[in-house]
């Protein structure tokens, strides 16, 4: 099979699809890979790295989308994109069509073959492609927070870890998954007080076990958010409903409750965000303050820390990518139950259960 790498062209994405080593294994078994010129150079990869591992360059991106069967990207194609792809090309990213109906509609329309990351699932439904780079952006959700804490950039000027004498900052953690228990590490290991909150008891149950006395669980309900809200500095949002829109737990009005100079991080930005106020923001212009509450909603934060975001996605990725090459989409997610949950657009048709009912009218 003939597999295309693209350069990412989303603002400050510089993450890549396949390393080296994974252009490697895919020659190993007889694949062609192209490789867009520099589109591993963000990442530490440069060409002369591909091309001893097998790859061919290609100069421009245009070339890489007419000649390859199947793409293999991090972010979601943007509009410059979509008239490059074409029927029945294989689309393996992440692509969050949920939050996106420009999007969902143009791959309906390029009758390509979308099979996305992020819905990619195990038996226990895991999400194994979305796993590393929520551990990335959890972690990260705290370092960013800590910063625009800072009074200088607008925050409420509190240290999470407080010194002695004076008590630590107060995280507020709505979502116990792999964002969350990450975000609840971090800001623990700062020494912060961490409340975190979930509607899956099995999941709080996990916190209480694994997690410092510091960090408490509480049931995720309006009531208890809106009587946290008023008195933590650091709110962090990782809910998420599988291939569906984020429940929106903080609303515009219950801003005013809460003190001036609290950061939230909105890591569930990429599913249309768990906070009213959400908007998609960039590295560059990473946060925008509405009613003095400092908002962080970066929908690529793995993008900024791409050395190890990159190693960490490819590492979940390339057996999927191999099994693809291997056997051809078709057999390949008949084969295999969790890469076939990945199917979301199949030759301009809505495939994906939880998407269907999320746009009727593109059925
Ligand atoms: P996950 O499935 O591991 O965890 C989500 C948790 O949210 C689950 O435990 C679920 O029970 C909980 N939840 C659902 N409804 C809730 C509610 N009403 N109140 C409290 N908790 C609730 O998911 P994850 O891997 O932690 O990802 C979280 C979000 O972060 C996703 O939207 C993902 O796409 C996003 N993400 C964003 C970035 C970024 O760069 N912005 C990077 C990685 C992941």
């Amino acid at each position: 099979m003939i597999i295309g790498v693209p350069k990412e062209i989303k603002n400050n994405e510089n993450r890549v699809a396949l390393t080296p080593g994974g252009v490697y294994e895919l020659v190993k078994y007889g694949h062609t890979v192209l490789i867009q010129q520099s589109a591993g150079e963000g990442s530490g990869f440069v060409d002369e790295d591909y091309i001893q591992a097998g790859a061919e360059i290609k100069p421009t991106i245009e070339e890489v989308y007419a000649s390859a069967e199947m793409i293999v990207k991090v972010k979601e194609p943007i509009a410059s994109e979509y008239p490059l792809i074409r029927k029945g090309q294989v689309l393996f990213t992440y692509f969050h069509f949920a939050s996106d109906i420009t999007l969902t509609r143009a791959m309906i329309d390029s009758r390509a073959i979308c099979i996305a990351y992020e819905t990619v699932a195990d038996d226990d439904g895991t999400l194994p492609l979305l796993t590393p780079m929520s551990e990335v952006a959890g972690r990260m959700a705290i370092q960013q927070g800590a910063k625009y804490l800072e009074k200088p950039i607008k925050g409420r000027g509190v240290l999470l870890g407080g010194v002695p004498g004076v008590p630590p900052g107060k995280v507020l953690v709505l979502g116990a998954g792999v964002v969350g228990l990450q975000a609840a590490k971090m800001a623990a290991g700062l020494g912060a007080h961490v409340t975190i909150l979930d509607i899956n008891m099995k999941r709080l149950r996990h916190v209480n076990d694994v997690m410092p006395p510091h960090v408490v669980t509480e049931y995720s309900s309006e009531y208890n958010i809106r009587r946290h809200i008023k008195n933590h500095d650091l709110i962090v949002g990782g809910v998420l409903i599988p291939g569906g829109k984020a429940p929106k737990l903080i609303t515009r009005e219950m801003l005013k409750e809460m003190k001036p100079g609290t950061v939230m991080v909105d890591v569930a930005v990429d599913q249309g965000g768990c906070f009213e106020t959400t908007r998609p923001t960039t590295h560059e212009n990473p946060t925008y303050i509405i009613d003095d509450v400092v908002h962080y909603c970066v929908s690529n934060m793995p993008g900024a820390v791409p050395y190890t975001s990159t190693l960490a996605l490819t590492n979940v990725t390339l057996p999927y990518v191999l099994k693809l090459a291997n056997m051809g989409w078709e057999e390949a997610c008949r084969k295999n139950k969790d890469l076939g949950k990945g199917l979301n657009i199949v030759d301009g048709a809505i495939v994906y259960e939880e998407l269907r009912s999320l746009f009727p009218e593109e059925v």
